[in-house]
């Protein structure tokens, strides 16, 4: 195992800028409007011998070898041509959202790469959203070098994902620089548990009106059915992302698919009322 992950390093360390990597995107709807509210930019390596893999099986290595702050470099030049080769197509993306882990935060040069990667691209920092967990949020915060509230200062947008898996939670939501949190969707997969008791839709209530308290945007992700995506837009949630509107997919697919999802959004909307 040791040998293979030697290996595997080595390979994506001469994977990084030979156009190995690729974007899937998904889209994220807007729950008021109806309408795509943006599409969240997925990593994936075609691996000459293995074939497409997806982010779990190198990103971990990724960033325990430093390697992510390259690799995330290179997605964020990708996911901001896609967003200016959408526009030249006429198809508007509002918004294109990055996922950044802590060490690319901690020192990574993360503003910077940003403001050049928006410059190379010519884009709008309004279309470019981050999304950052809970432990590095706070961990920036701790250290006092504040690169988010930076980046919101430049009009990028931050957004806490995972939320809920953290420590980080409500007792510290409203000191975080950021604009969005993204639930996660272990909110809705225990729902067998705390649905019987009505739990589930009480936590999803609370945390959406929290949001709307504090100005926090709430998305849903990983909404897989109807009945959660029912639930979702009861509870008040601003905007939602998920199998059931849309999987992940490549750039050229995202119109159609995105055309599909507002789709199904509508037909569960109208059924309900
Ligand atoms: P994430 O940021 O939480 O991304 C959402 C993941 O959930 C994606 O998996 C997506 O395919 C999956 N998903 C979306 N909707 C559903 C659903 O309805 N049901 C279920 N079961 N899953 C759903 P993916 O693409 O395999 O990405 C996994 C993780 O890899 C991401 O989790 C993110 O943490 C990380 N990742 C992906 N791209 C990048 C990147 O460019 N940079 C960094 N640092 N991490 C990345
Ligand atoms: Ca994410
Ligand atoms: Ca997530």
């Amino acid at each position: 195992r040791v040998q293979e992950r030697l290996e595997l390093e080595d390979e994506l360390r001469q994977a990084l800028g030979k156009e190995q990597l690729a974007l899937y995107f998904q889209p994220r709807v807007d729950l008021r409007t109806g309408r795509l509210a943006g599409a969240e930019a997925l990593v994936r390596w075609r691996h000459p011998e293995r074939g497409l893999l997806s982010p779990d099986s190198f990103v971990p290595l990724a960033e325990e070898t430093g390697l992510i702050v390259a690799l995330g470099r290179e997605v964020l030049d990708m996911a901001l041509a896609q967003v200016e080769c959408w526009d030249r197509s006429g198809f508007v993306v509002p918004r294109v959202a990055v996922n950044v882990s802590p060490l690319q935060l901690r020192g990574g040069g993360l503003f910077e790469d940003v403001r050049n990667a928006l410059r190379r691209a010519g884009v709008a920092a309004s279309r470019l959203e981050v999304e950052v967990t809970e432990t590095a949020a706070l961990a920036d915060r701790h250290r006092g070098s504040d690169v988010l509230a930076e980046l919101r200062r430049l009009g990028v947008k931050v957004s806490l994902d995972d939320f809920g898996t953290g420590y980080a939670s409500l007792a510290h939501l409203h000191e975080l620089p950021v604009d969005a949190i993204k639930l996660d969707r272990a909110f809705l997969e225990q729902a067998p548990e705390y649905a019987a008791r009505g739990g589930e839709l009480a936590i999803l209530k609370a945390v959406a009106a929290l949001g709307k308290a504090i100005g926090v945007e709430v998305t849903a992700e990983g909404v897989e059915n109807e009945e959660q995506l029912a639930q979702v837009i009861e509870a008040g949630c601003d905007s939602v992302q998920g199998f059931l509107v849309c999987q992940p997919v490549p750039p050229m697919l995202v119109q159609d698919a995105a055309r599909r999802g507002l789709a199904v959004l509508e037909r569960v909307r109208a059924s309900r009322r």
